[in-house]
């Protein structure tokens, strides 16, 4: 009974919520505006988000969506993948990267990581591509960028589309390249614990024209382009239906979340590097592995700070250590079970345990801690202190200290 679990407040007397955002003034006030304006929904600061975002990304279009996974799904209808077809991805994901191949009628096909980044091998992909197969959803996995340069060669070769998810790194850099602005689409999420959040959200980036001008009609209902202002001051618009779209238009309300934090994306990242820093320090000595240092000529969007507990030397498993932290009021995530190890992709897609060693490792092993940059010096220390308490009792003798 997870209600009953008595708190063991050693640490702190207040619960670290896992992912809470940093919320400021700004964004307050022009949520405030927004209801006062009675223009809630898409509208002039989504417009504005949009400009932004594609300044920010350096890319030719960006539309934005009320969530990321909206925006994969609108992105494998927009770039034609069809039922029939496969799409290679990664089992260490979340289930939307999944889903959304599934929504267009397609068949994810996994293909195991390189445990050291926990993301996708690029080697292993090329003896999954069939006839089938017509594009690759590479996951940038906790912000660290994906080896794309192989990635690409492989599309090349096979006529492939790469549809790049990018929900956990809207900050990285592959080779001076900014992601967003290398595959053919790339997906940004604004879920609430995530780097920008706006509570729901998602933005698309393209350099398609094509793309970019079918995305927002298939995100409101399949109108005609334009039809959010059909209730403007402009005058009544009439619109036309020209497919069965879907209802995956985000609202100025979250846009003017957006709009305040982008512009604090580096600040806010700079606070998260410091935090990774302490943690490095604080927890070399003990038997957990912790992330490897980012590749050379990449910039690591340190979404996810992601230990990986050398079960080897420890008497308890990872989800009993997660419940020992909670127990200190220390939230904490896993950052993934695998996919295929859940049973609705286990059965459809035939999958079992031992199909993807790299991954099902990280998956047994994984926990991730705090590290939004509203955490404050005492709550990164209360974490540190928490993880080494629990580390240090339940280390198999001669573990640590020795
Ligand atoms: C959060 C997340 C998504 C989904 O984002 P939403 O905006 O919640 O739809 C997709 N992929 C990954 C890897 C994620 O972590």
């Amino acid at each position: 009974m997870e209600f009953a679990v008595k708190k063991d407040k050693t640490v702190r007397d207040t619960f670290l919520v896992f992912g809470s955002p940093m919320i400021e003034q700004e964004e307050i006030d022009e949520v405030v505006d927004s209801l006062r304006s009675g223009w809630l929904s898409t509208g002039p600061k989504v417009a504005r988000f949009e400009e932004m975002f594609k300044e920010y990304i350096g890319c030719r279009y960006a539309i934005a969506l009320n969530s990321c996974t909206a925006g994969l799904h609108l992105s494998m209808l927009v770039a034609g993948i069809k039922p029939g077809d496969e799409v290679i991805t990664t089992p260490m994901t979340f289930a939307a990267t999944a889903n959304a191949i599934l929504h267009a009628g397609a068949t994810p096909v996994f293909v195991d990581i390189n445990p050291m980044t926990t993301n996708i091998d690029p080697s292993l992909i090329e003896e999954k591509i069939t006839e089938r197969t017509s594009a690759i959803i590479p996951v940038h996995m906790a912000g660290r960028p994906c080896e794309i340069d192989p990635i690409l060669d492989l599309a090349r070769k096979y006529g492939l589309l790469v549809i790049e998810d990018a929900a956990h790194s809207i900050e990285a850099v592959y080779k001076g390249r900014k992601i967003g602005n290398i595959g053919d689409l790339t997906i940004f999420s604004f879920y609430v614990t995530k780097n920008l959040a706006t509570g729901e959200g998602g933005m698309v980036t393209t350099n398609n024209e094509e793309w970019a001008e079918e995305i927002p009609v298939y995100a409101l209902h399949g109108l005609n382009k334009g039809a959010w202002k059909r209730y403007s001051d402009e005058g009544f618009k009439h619109y036309h239906v020209v497919r069965p779209g879907y209802k995956y238009n985000m609202m100025d309300v979250q846009a003017a979340i957006g709009i305040h934090q982008l512009p604090r994306l580096k600040r806010y990242h700079k606070r998260r590097e410091e935090i990774w820093r302490a943690y490095d320090e604080a927890f070399a000595d003990l038997p957990l592995t912790m992330p490897a240092p980012p590749e050379p000529e990449t910039v690591h969007a340190r979404h996810l700070y992601t230990i990986l507990l050398d079960l080897d030397r420890l008497t308890l498993d990872r989800d009993r250590f997660q419940e020992a932290l909670y127990r200190k009021n220390i939230g904490t995530g896993i950052h993934f079970v695998a996919l295929h190890l859940h049973p609705y992709y286990a059965h459809t897609l035939g999958y079992k345990r031992g199909d993807f060693p790299n991954a099902e490792y990280i998956s047994d092993r994984t926990l991730s801690l705090p590290l939004s940059a509203k955490l404050t010096d005492d709550d990164v220390g209360d974490v540190i202190e928490a993880v080494r308490e629990v580390a240090d009792r339940y280390s198999k003798a001669g573990a640590l200290g020795a």
